[in-house]
């Protein structure tokens, strides 16, 4: 509760100084979404909680959607990262009608896919940033460059929360700059980057279902695939080569022909988000065998040494009570 009333008064200060119209009503739509997750803060399939906070002091909230009935550790964890550069909301933007809609009336079939699927979100990771509609934080660092030095507080407030909670799948949303004129894409590593084979393969073949699916959706999507051992400080980078953990990093263009409205962005994070939901659990249409038979796999592996019913192995916000190991 304290925590959204917190971020509320955040958003109000960012609504006014964000100098983008497109910011500014996502800021709003934002502030609308928080209050509406305030009223329902405690309501047992969306949970929230505060990871850390901001070199302002703000707080880096985590939301937990899931299915309180079935163990955390039996589940595939998807893990989204939303808002590294303070200026891309897209991702903030998608993530809002996301939790939204799995409290108010999800279909009987996304409820269904919580039995499979948690999905564990940090909406806003640079809050700082996000105010002054500036890419980097309030130190002036790129925390998408912060990885492996973990020298921002907004970094390592992250990387504590994905050892806990030992993801299968890591979405690092971003926004292309406004003046690259790219289009959209997903990018994550190959064999010559030095990333474990078996993940490199089926991170590529998780890329390749959801750019299927975005081109049914009318997008047009790139895959990108990165051959080299440079740069492991970015965030797709660096899970994958230090925790093993497959990680996708997810690009919408924010100018040049054929751009999108905030909304039209937004959408291409959200079915992002829920087609991954849906080949982790071996739901989605499209979804091939053997991807779902090594998420499957993927998933055997216990969250927590202790195992056991979830309510019993997490606090009262559903995290883990213990930090566990990185699986490899
Ligand atoms: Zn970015």
């Amino acid at each position: 509760m304290r925590l959204f009333m917190m971020a509320a008064v955040i958003i109000i200060s960012a609504a006014s100084l964000a100098p983008a119209a497109t910011e500014r009503a996502a800021m709003m739509r934002m502030l609308g979404d928080m209050e509406f997750l305030n009223l329902f803060a405690g309501q047992e399939r969306v949970s929230t909680m505060c990871i850390g906070r901001s070199v302002l002091g703000q707080n880096i909230p985590l939301v937990i959607i899931r299915n309180p009935d079935v163990p955390v550790e039996s589940t595939s964890r998807i893990f989204i990262i939303c808002r590294q550069h303070g200026n891309e909301p897209a991702s903030t933007e998608a993530m809002l009608q996301l939790i939204r809609y799995f409290f108010s009336n999800p279909k009987s079939s996304d409820v269904d896919l919580l039995r499979q699927v948690t999905f564990i979100i940090v909406p806003m990771m640079n809050p700082d940033g996000a105010m002054r509609h500036k890419r980097r934080n309030a130190n002036n660092a790129d925390l998408n460059r912060d990885w492996i030095n973990q020298k921002q507080p907004e970094t390592r407030a992250v990387t504590k929360a994905i050892k806990q909670w030992r993801p299968h799948l890591i979405i690092d949303s971003h926004e292309l700059d406004e003046d690259n004129v790219q289009g959209d894409f997903i990018e994550c590593l190959g064999r010559k980057s030095g990333v474990d084979p078996g993940i490199a393969a089926h991170t590529a073949e998780i890329r390749s279902l959801l750019i299927s699916k975005l081109r049914t959706e009318g997008f047009i999507v790139r895959n990108c695939t990165v051959s080299d051992n440079r740069s492991p400080r970015l965030a797709h980078r660096y899970f994958p080569l230090t925790y093993g953990i497959p990680t996708l990093l997810i690009e919408s263009r924010q100018s040049g022909r054929r751009f999108g409205s905030l909304d039209e962005r937004a959408r291409m994070h959200l079915v992002t988000a829920m087609t991954a939901a849906r080949c982790l659990a071996g739901q989605s249409e499209i979804v091939k065998q053997e991807v779902a038979d090594w998420w499957k796999h993927r998933t055997a592996a216990p969250l927590a040494s202790r195992g056991g019913h979830n309510r019993t192995n997490t606090n009262n916000n559903g995290q883990p009570t213990s930090e566990t190991k990185p699986s490899r």
